[in-house]
């Protein structure tokens, strides 16, 4: 039988923001997960003051913030220890109004996943196709099932099935580097700083994710796929971070060696749609980006609100409704890809002279410079973004 709910692929964090807004609009959603629970993976996230307001709109308490830890400065500096580049991001989110923290994931997952109807969530569902015609999708499980809905919205990653199914299997972009993410119980000298430490090719960070709790992590240029053994990975980045200044060694030693992640890093060059027909797209599997911003969770949640606020203006029309928040979406997310992909090039910079040179323009940016590129990423308002 044909079914009148929006289908959301995946219960991600950009899934499942995007069912509770909907929720709270009165929107029928059915979430399909191919995971057998509901979780995310043992590190932390940086949620700016642009997502920061998005959670707060559609309910996700204040503890959530309680938790982790409020970012009030960003900084660069080097791996010898000297401080190259300062933003007071306390100054920049007080001026709109939301703060800006860094968060363990599974209690942001789970803060998003409590505003969510449990009944409205399938588990251990693997969407591997779908068909559409002028009544509605029917999307394919793994295993032969299949569920019937008026359109769906994929939001199932970095290498989504929706989008294969109508974009194409195009490969997402390697970044050229590999990052390593831990999380330890050990109290942060500096928990309201967020600062990214730079040395030949390698960068890491160390940021309070609440009171005695770290989160961490590290990159190195890497060719895609590398071989890796797990329980080697925290012996060789304590040989190739060693003597990094700012407590980066100190974090990994108290940091269990099973519990360190590793995730080669990707993007996409900017597509010039994400819908076709009764399908959309949002979050990682419309726009991955490279973490060098901290900006692609906090994009899946801002593209979240902006689709259930244009279905909600356009109730009957959903090709109006995609319309629209492709139009609000796509520069910004398309500008922040490509800033992003800038950056982690020039932080992969492992030649010495290079090293120096970007150090010396780091410190010869103005000020004012830094604080306006902030201002550009920080102060968009998904809750109020033109359609
Ligand atoms: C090392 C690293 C650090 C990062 N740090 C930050 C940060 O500090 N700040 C920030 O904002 N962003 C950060 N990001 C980016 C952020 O993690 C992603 O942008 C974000 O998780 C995207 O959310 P999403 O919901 O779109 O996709 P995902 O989080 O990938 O969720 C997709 C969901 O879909 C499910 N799924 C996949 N395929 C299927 C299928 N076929 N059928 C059913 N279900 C399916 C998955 O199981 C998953 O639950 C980082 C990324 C990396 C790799």
């Amino acid at each position: 039988m044909d079914d009148d709910a929006l289908i959301i692929v995946g219960a991600g964090i950009g899934g499942l923001t995007l069912a509770a807004a909907l929720a709270r609009d009165g929107r029928r959603v059915r979430v399909l997960e191919q995971a057998d629970a509901l979780g995310e993976v043992g590190a932390g996230v940086g949620l700016w003051t642009n997502a920061a307001r998005c959670l707060s709109a559609i309910g996700v308490p204040p503890s959530l913030w309680e938790r982790g830890s409020e970012v009030r400065c960003g900084e660069i500096a080097t791996a010898s220890g000297r401080v190259v580049s300062r933003v007071d991001v306390a100054g920049i989110t007080s001026a709109f109004g939301a703060g800006s923290y860094v968060v363990h994931r599974a209690e942001l997952h789970a803060a998003i996943a409590s505003l969510v109807d449990p009944a409205t969530v399938t588990l251990g569902a693997r969407v591997s196709g779908l068909e559409q015609d002028a009544d509605g999708v029917t999307v394919r499980l793994d295993g032969g099932g299949a569920v019937r809905g008026a359109l769906v919205v994929g939001a199932d990653g970095l290498r989504s099935a929706v989008r294969a199914a109508i974009l194409g299997e195009a490969a997402p972009s390697y970044a050229g580097e590999t990052c390593y993410r831990g999380v330890c119980d050990l109290g942060a000298r500096e928990p309201h700083v967020l600062r990214e430490v730079q040395g030949r090719g390698l960068r890491c960070a160390v940021c309070s994710i609440g009171p005695g709790r770290i989160y961490w992590w590290a990159t190195r240029p890497a060719p895609e796929g590398e071989p890796d053994v797990p329980e080697e990975r925290k012996a060789a980045l304590a040989a190739w971070f060693d003597g990094f200044a700012f407590g980066f060694p100190e974090a990994l030693e108290a940091t269990r060696p099973d519990a360190i992640l590793r995730n080669d890093l990707y993007d996409r060059p900017p597509a010039p749609s994400w819908s076709a027909g009764r399908v959309t797209l949002l979050g990682d599997a419309a726009h991955p980006t490279t973490p060098n911003l901290g900006q692609g969770a906090c994009m899946a949640i801002e593209d979240a609100i902006v689709l259930a606020r244009a279905l909600a203006a356009h109730p009957t029309d959903h090709a109006r409704a995609f319309a629209a928040y492709e139009r609000a979406r796509m520069p910004r997310t398309s500008r922040i890809v490509e800033q992003s992909r800038r950056v982690g090039r020039i932080g992969g910079w492992s030649s010495a002279p290079l090293v120096a040179l970007r150090s010396l323009a780091f410190a010869a940016t103005p000020d004012f410079l830094v604080d306006r590129v902030m201002r550009a990423q920080l102060g968009y308002d998904a809750t109020r973004a033109p359609l």
